[in-house]
């Protein structure tokens, strides 16, 4: 049976079943939707990625679709400190679109931001994109994705010339005789995708973990390296020593493949195994086995995740890994290379489409006079009147409301009040506009700021693609129509963008199939090439990997065999130095203090937080600490405790484990008010990729 065989279960015109994707994180499983007298039931779907599983997450997504929170009408704040009122389309519609056109002739175009997500589809990524820069005429436009992927894109970028989370298909992890996790949380995040794990397991081959926590991950691991935090790229250095002088290189891989290396060889000789140990913690004969484990095998793969990248040194740490993984010889080969597991829902194609303030379609340069003139082709407009660069995420809502930032935010598929870096300040931002407009289908904590709310389709209501973290595009189908008075996001772009209509250029189309054909011409040619991929080659098979350049040519599940997409071939090593957290531990801020998820919460917790199953799973924030440490400052189990940071401060309850090493504390970021992580955490950005230091700053805790 192909992918999209059984979309053809219909009574009548309204299908009764759909093979659909998961609506959450960037494993995208495979699954089915059928609609049943109450609601919608989910089952697994046997798919290459999940194979049959899924996570209760994904068991509990239907559960969503008829909640009482769910929003059925728009609502307007008609004065600030006003209660947010019910309001019809029209009246919504022309609130924005007057409010809009109002603050740009009073302050420019740049004067309206609009905010995306990594969880929307790639057409209404790609409509972001062209709304900002055709409609409105801003250059201030980017997304939550900045703070999830933003590092490894970076990385992957100057050093293979392509951002592709995986360059391989998963299935290439069980085939592999070591992997080597670094930051990495599968096991809780998206258990699925440990079934390839366990293939590899079986096989006799070996998993080992870099992460400051003994995760649910690290546990299943052959070994766990447990760095202090903001570490990664000393170890990483230490293990290509540790390769350079056991002479496990892989010489000719290294000469006939990529460049740059005699500058990391000289770099990564003053990174003594012995030293390292001092840094980071991690006992030298573990660094040892550890490069010996990846270097002497015949198959081994390197991947990163948010624990390496949400760094102020982000990028420089994923870089150390691929440096790490090219002078193996790793990238290319089957079951073997390094990649990054991407995080949200689509936060491969999320990222590609043009939501991103430096980007067009297709992973091209806004600053590239031929990209903004073949885009702007396909948009029907002159080149010279599309925007520059604009500035990352943080930034952008760092300077809300000043003389320097925008007056006015539309936000789609986000929830800054909970996700963003220093989070009391980005509120105090969002407080501080003229106009917010949030797109949602709940009332989250972004939304309860708003001006304007826009209630929107959920995935089990709409057409679409996602590509999903191996970058195979797929597609997501509508089981039932969107409840009376809901619009999907591509809906409401086209009728603000008819509504002000400034921009000229072709129509911007509300159709999902129409609007990827037009997301398929705007990105031929670029790195992520779609003008290959149809709605239907999707549906005749189990996805389609980008890039995919023709309708009669094949896809690319597996990059990087031959040659990298350089100018010269060649990958490209650079040089990187450990240099300590932006903010370093003092007497008054003793601890280190990190943050993650766990499994039965997804990102700010709008969705999950609101699923009865997942509430009692995970029913609120905790605090883990070492039961050392706890002792010291007085704390028990459950005990409510508070973190302080020089930004902010959470409380939530204690929790003691041994998993944690004694100098760090850590708290999941799903949870608004008294617990949110994000109020303690550092807004220091990394200066090439702009993603914020979500995994390490310095606080001290205390009973509360
Ligand atoms: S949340 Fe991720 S791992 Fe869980 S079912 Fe959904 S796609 Fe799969």
């Amino acid at each position: 049976m192909t992918d999209g065989a059984r979309t053809a279960t219909r009574t009548g015109s309204r299908p009764v079943e759909a093979a659909t994707h998961c609506p959450y994180c960037a494993l995208q499983c495979g699954m089915v939707l059928r609609a049943t007298g109450g609601g919608v039931e989910v089952a697994a779907r046997d798919f290459p990625t999940n194979r049959g599983g899924l996570c209760q997450k994904g068991w509990t997504a239907g559960d969503l679709l008829d909640h009482p929170d769910r929003l059925t009408t728009p609502l307007l704040r008609d004065r600030p400190g006003g209660e947010l009122r019910p309001a019809t389309w029209d009246e919504a519609l022309g609130r924005v679109a007057a409010r809009v056109q109002d603050v740009q002739h009073r302050h420019g175009p740049d004067a309206v931001a609009l905010f995306g997500g990594g969880g929307l589809t790639n057409e209404k990524a790609y409509a972001l994109g062209r709304f900002a820069r055709v409609t409105l005429r801003t250059r201030h436009i980017d997304y939550n994705g900045r703070w999830c992927m933003s590092s490894a894109a970076a990385a992957g970028n100057r050093a293979f010339g392509i951002d592709r989370g995986l360059p391989f298909p998963l299935a290439d992890l069980g085939r592999a005789d070591t992997l080597l996790l670094v930051g990495a949380n599968p096991a809780e995040t998206m258990p699925p995708l440990m079934r390839h794990v366990a293939d590899l397991r079986e096989r006799g081959g070996r998993l080992i973990v870099v992460d400051p926590r003994a995760t649910a991950t690290a546990r299943q691991a052959d070994l766990h390296l447990q760095p202090l935090p903001g570490t990664d790229l000393a170890v990483a250095n230490a293990l290509l020593h540790i390769a350079l002088t056991e002479g496990w290189l892989d010489r000719a891989y290294v000469a006939e493949r990529t460049t740059g290396f005699d500058e990391v060889r000289r770099t990564v000789a003053g990174y003594w195994p012995a030293e390292v140990e001092r840094l980071s913690g991690v006992p030298v004969a573990d660094l040892y086995a550890t490069a010996r484990a990846l270097a002497t095998v015949d198959r081994a793969v390197v991947l990163t995740a948010r624990g390496a990248e949400q760094h102020a040194k982000g990028v420089d740490t994923v870089t150390a890994f691929i440096n790490l993984a090219l002078a193996l010889g790793l990238p290319g080969r089957p079951g073997s290379g390094y990649g990054c597991l991407t995080g949200q829902g689509n936060g491969q194609g999320g990222r590609e489409h043009g939501q991103k303030a430096d980007q067009l379609p297709g992973y091209r340069r806004i600053d590239d006079p031929a990209a903004r003139e073949h885009v702007a082709g396909v948009w029907g407009v002159d080149p010279d009147t599309l925007p520059g660069p604009g500035v990352p995420a943080y930034q952008l809502l760092d300077a809300l409301g000043t003389p320097s930032g925008a007056r006015a935010l539309l936000v789609f598929g986000s929830n800054p009040v909970v996700s963003a870096p220093r989070a009391a300040r980005v509120e105090s931002r969002l407080r501080a506009l003229d106009l917010l407009v949030v797109a949602d289908f709940v009332r989250s904590e972004t939304a309860e700021l708003a001006d304007v709310v826009l209630p929107v389709a959920q995935w089990a209501e709409e057409d679409g693609t996602m590509t999903n973290l191996e970058g195979r595009v797929l597609r997501r189908r509508a089981l039932r129509e969107p409840p009376a008075g809901v619009r999907t996001e591509l809906e409401i772009l086209a009728a603000l963008a008819e509504r002000l209509s400034s921009g000229g250029g072709t129509p911007l189309p509300a159709d999902p199939r129409e609007v990827f054909a037009e997301l398929g011409r705007a990105s031929s040619g670029g790195p992520a090439d779609y003008a290959g991929i149809t709605w239907d080659r999707i549906d005749a098979d189990t996805g389609v990997f980008w890039p995919c350049p023709d309708r009669d040519g094949p896809d690319t599940p597996r990059l990087f065999t031959d040659r990298f997409p350089t100018p010269d071939g060649r990958a490209r090593f650079h040089a990187v130095t450990h240099r300590p957290a932006a903010e370093p531990v003092c007497a008054d801020y003793p601890l280190h203090f990190t943050t993650g998820r766990v499994l039965a919460q997804y990102q700010s917790g709008a969705q999950t937080r609101r699923v009865a199953a997942l509430r009692r799973a995970a029913p609120g924030g905790f605090v883990e600490l070492h039961p050392d440490l706890a002792a010291r400052i007085g704390v028990t189990e459950g005990a409510p405790v508070r973190v302080v940071s020089r930004r902010g401060e959470l409380r939530a309850p204690a929790r003691l484990s041994t998993a944690i090493r004694p100098d760090t504390v850590f708290a999941p970021f799903h949870w608004p008010g008294a617990q949110r992580a994000n109020s303690v955490t550092n807004d220091a950005l990394d200066p090439v990729s702009g993603m914020p230091e979500f995994k390490i700053c310095a606080v001290r805790v205390e009973p509360a």
